[in-house]
This record gives structure tokens, C-alpha cells and sequence, in this order.
């Protein structure tokens, strides 16, 4: 058996070598899925690409190499826009109505779709196949256990096969350098320092207009004003969601109901009346980035490092010496360096099998086949010789695509690569090549200082607790939302209201939330 097995494969070998497309490493007979074609049905919505377009390259490449080939069964692409904020998009919903499950979903925030009708029956529990038929997925999730802990549903299931982002860091401190050295300072090395940079920015007018100007602290999301917050060792998130809950020694809590958030609120609210916080911090929007280096008056900020590094040549003409690069967390009150915000390992977005899916077996083999090198490769760069090629053993974008106007993670949604509703593992090295040096130049200085704490996966309830969960978790989140602008914009004082506020929390049922996200959390993540 093994013998024919092994002649099989080297025919099958031979065979691609003179007809097929030529693999570098000689290994493109081994992604045979199927003797004969294939065809597998699926649905694949996400906002950049409504719907599954079998013309991609990858596709076609990806045909070439398993034999497995999917056909586009998308329904209603077009009446949709995917909400990145909506835990289920409207698509899936129409969907289910639709009574139609294709053989594979794909789809951005799928997560909690497939652990609510997986259970119910809509779509396959993939363990099992997983452990029988799909090597490479097997590796990956015994190499990363919290990763499969977070994947399960409320059964133990996993029903959905994850986009796995790679790379670690996401967002930074930034701050004017060329500003500092004007005023004669050094980066602030912790809270007091940043203050006092944050005044000199305020009052000694750093962009030399002659006017009281600068805007010393200023977010394009507002909710980054709050990270500050840890630099009084409080917490603003536990995840890359914003207002998410955060695991503190194995219990599960709410930043917004801690003692450093109190303190770090009360300091916030103090900066913002003294004019170091933007004025219009809450309002300003997503474009407060591009217009406040743009007219030089924005001074420091917290946000991604591929993008904001990137003002640095795009200003370069406009704004005189600019230099807006990253800074190591300023210490907190206690000493700590905390870079609260990175890249979370696993998102909610994959795909998973229906169940009328009659080749469970094939497809779970198709998974696996973009978690091989080869298909991981595909997934991540496109097709090799037209996309990239290999050169010292790393795949690199061919010039054509590194120099086009298009940015190069927009064009490879339009081959097919990078698809979130895919499930991949991210390789980091895509983005690498395009990553402007100053954004390089900042995460070897955050990888220098180790700042990253962990980060709380998130729970997958089952019925009871998400009864409990819907019936009180918006309104406390939303008292929390409206009392925390309400003090930073100085209505009302923190310290005067906090034992009332948490009475109200208590009264709002913040207990019995915090009971079932325990009692989740518990199950979810007590194999380890
Ligand atoms: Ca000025």
C-alpha cells in the first residue's frame, strides 16, 4: 500500500513538472486533494469582496494544486454592508433564512454565527476531522492552545476555521520629535515627563507660528484617549475591541470598574480642562490625524505604526522637519511600561462547512491545504512568479507590485490573497516589505522593551449565560460610556461619584455579567 501510494505520488509528480505550473521546491503534487476536480460551493462575504470570484489567480492556482474548486453560491452579496461593530452580518442571516447552507461559509465576524447554529446543527464540529484528516491545522493548534481554547463553542466544538493575523504589534505612542529637540527635551520617560512635555507643547510654541496653537495630545479614535489610562496602571481594554473585558490573574473584569481607571480618569479629565488633551477629542473624527500634522499643530498621539510612520515622507514637503516617530510607553505611576494594544492572534472572521456539505472529509482537506507551506504562501502573496518570487528563501512582492499606486494589501484582495473570510494564517513578512522604515525603526524599539501584556480571546457562551449577558451587558456599558466622556469633559468628579457609580453598576446586574463570563471563561480555557 505504502509502495503504490509512493509511485502514485511520483507520477503524479512527473506529471505536473512537464504539464503544470513548476513548483520551486518540487512539492506541488502533494496538495492533491482529488484525483478528479471538485466542486465545492461556497459563500464569502466580507465588505471588500461581497462576494467568492472563482477568476481570482489564487483560485485558480489554489484549483490547480488540490483539485478542489469553489464555486461562488453567495447569496444577497449586494444588499449589504458588512458593520464591523455588528457581531453577525445581515448576510449570514439571509442565508439561514435563504435555507440554503453552501458546502463552506466564509465570512468576516462569523464567530459567534457558527457557535450559535454549530450547536444547533447548521454547520460541521471540525475536531474530528481536524484530528483525522487535516495534519497541518493539527500542528498549528497543539503548538497554540490558547488559540484552539478560543476558538471552541460553548459544546467543546470548534466550528469555524479562523483568519490568523501574524505580527505583534498594532498601535504606539507617537510623538514630535523634531518638536522636542526644538524645546530642548528628551522623549517623557514616564508620566510626570509627559506632562511636562505635553505643557511645553501647550505654552512654548514648538511650531513657531507665534500662536498658542498646538493640540499636545490628540486620537483619530477617540477611545485612544483612554489608553492613557494605564499610565496610572489602569486599563482600557483587555483586546484589540475597545471596552472589552481583561483577564486579571485568571479573573475576568471590567477595566471600568478598577482603581487605576478611577485615578487614570481623574488625571485625564485634569489634562483635558488644562488644554493637553484636544478640546474636541470626542468629535473630531477620523481625519483628525491627516489635519492636525498636516497644519503642524498636533503633537503626540496613539495609533497604528504602518500608517502614522507614514506621515513622515507624506509630510515631508508640506511640514518643515517633520519627524513624528514612535516612543517606549512612558513608565506608569508604579513603573510599569505597557503597551496595551497589539494584534490579536486570532479574529472572528474564517470560514466553516455546512451541514449539508456531503465531502466533509475533502473539505476539511482543503482547510488544511492553506495552512501547508505552499497554500500558506499562496494565501499570504499570490501566485509565485506572478505576485512574488522567492529570493534568499523569502517570498518577496514582485517591484511591479511594491511600486504601485495601489496599496499593496488592497491589491491582493483583488487576486484572491489575504481574504479574511478565508481561513489563514497570516504571514508577517507580507506586510514587512511595505512597512515604511520608521514603522520598522518603532517595533524594534517596542520589541526591544517587551511591553506587550496578554490579551483576553474572548468566551463563546452557551444559551443560559448569553440570556444573561444580552439581558444586562448594554445598558452598564452604555452608563459606563456615558458617565466616563461625562467626567472627562468635567461634568461631574470622579472621585465624588465613584462609590455611587459602582452601585449603580452593581444595581444594573454587573455581578451576575461578570458571573457568566467566569463561568465561560472557566470552561473555555481550563484545558490548558
Ligand atoms: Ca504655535
Amino acid at each position: 500500500m505504502r509502495y503504490l501510494k509512493l509511485t502514485a505520488a511520483i507520477l503524479a509528480a512527473t506529471a505536473i513538472s512537464t504539464t503544470g505550473p513548476a513548483f520551486a521546491d518540487g512539492h506541488g503534487s502533494d496538495h492533491k486533494i482529488v484525483d478528479e476536480p471538485l466542486e465545492l460551493t461556497i459563500q464569502m462575504n466580507h465588505k471588500r469582496y461581497p462576494r467568492y470570484l472563482e477568476e481570482w489567480p489564487v483560485e485558480q492556482t489554489a484549483r490547480k494544486m488540490t483539485n478542489i474548486h469553489l464555486k461562488d453560491a453567495t447569496v444577497g452579496a449586494n444588499t449589504v454592508s458588512d458593520s464591523e461593530n455588528n457581531g453577525k452580518t445581515e448576510v449570514l442571516n439571509l442565508m439561514m433564512a435563504s435555507g440554503k447552507i453552501p458546502d463552506i461559509v466564509g465570512s468576516s465576524r462569523i464567530k459567534d454565527f457558527v457557535n450559535q447554529y454549530g450547536p444547533e446543527g447548521a454547520f460541521l464540529p471540525l475536531n474530528e476531522l481536524i484530528e483525522e484528516h487535516a495534519p497541518n491545522l493539527k500542528a498549528f493548534f497543539e503548538k497554540n492552545p490558547d488559540i484552539a481554547s478560543a476558538l471552541k463553542a460553548a459544546d467543546g466544538n470548534m466550528y469555524y476555521i479562523p483568519y490568523l493575523p501574524d505580527g505583534k504589534y498594532g498601535r504606539a505612542y507617537f510623538i514630535r520629535q523634531d518638536w522636542l529637540k526644538k524645546l530642548g527635551l528628551k522623549a517623557p520617560e514616564n508620566v510626570d515627563e509627559l506632562k511636562k512635555t505635553l505643557e511645553a507643547f501647550r505654552d512654548m510654541d514648538p511650531n513657531g507660528n507665534g500662536e498658542k496653537d498646538e493640540i499636545p495630545f490628540f486620537a483619530r479614535q477617540w477611545p485612544e484617549v483612554l489608553r492613557l489610562v494605564t499610565l496610572w496602571d489602569g486599563r482600557s481594554s483587555g483586546s484589540d475591541t475597545y471596552h472589552d473585558f481583561y483577564v486579571d490573574e485568571g479573573k475576568l473584569k471590567h477595566p471600568y470598574a478598577g482603581e487605576g481607571y478611577r485615578e487614570g480618569i481623574k488625571n485625564i479629565a485634569l489634562w483635558y480642562k488644562e488644554g493637553l488633551i484636544d478640546a474636541e477629542v470626542f468629535t473630531r473624527g477620523s481625519s483628525s490625524r491627516d489635519y492636525l500634522l498636516g497644519e503642524n499643530l498636533g503633537g503626540m498621539t496613539h495609533d497604528w505604526f504602518a500608517s502614522t510612520a507614514g506621515y513622515n515622507d507624506s509630510l515631508a514637503d508640506k511640514v518643515e522637519g517633520i519627524q513624528f516617530k514612535a516612543f517606549a510607553p512612558p513608565a506608569s505611576i508604579s513603573g510599569k511600561r505597557v503597551a496595551e494594544h497589539r494584534r490579536i492572534p486570532i479574529k472572528p472572521d474564517g470560514w466553516a462547512i455546512g451541514h449539508t456539505n456531503e465531502h466533509p472529509v475533502e473539505t476539511i482537506k482543503y482547510f488544511d491545504f492553506w495552512f501547508s507551506e505552499e497554500g500558506r504562501r499562496l494565501a499570504n502573496f499570490g501566485v509565485e512568479g506572478e505576485h512574488y518570487t522567492m529570493i534568499d528563501g523569502k517570498p518577496t512582492f514582485t517591484d511591479a507590485i511594491l511600486n504601485s499606486d495601489t496599496p499593496v494589501n488592497n491589491f491582493l484582495y483583488t487576486i484572491g490573497a489575504q481574504l479574511q473570510g478565508r481561513g489563514y494564517y497570516q504571514d508577517y513578512r507580507y506586510e514587512e516589505q511595505w512597512s515604511n522604515k520608521h514603522a520598522l525603526e518603532g517595533i524594534a524599539l517596542y520589541d526591544e522593551g517587551d511591553y506587550l501584556i496578554p490579551q483576553f480571546l474572548g468566551v463563546a457562551f452557551n444559551a443560559e449565560e448569553q440570556k444573561v449577558y444580552d439581558k444586562y451587558w448594554g445598558s452598564i456599558r452604555d452608563y459606563m460610556l456615558e458617565r466616563q466622556q461625562a467626567w472627562i469633559l468635567g461634568n461631574g468628579d470622579i472621585e465624588k461619584d465613584w462609590d455611587n457609580y459602582m452601585e449603580q453598576l452593581e444595581k444594573k446586574g454587573y455581578s451576575k455579567v461578570l458571573e457568566v463570563m467566569q463561568a465561560a471563561y472557566a470552561r473555555q480555557y481550563a484545558a490548558k
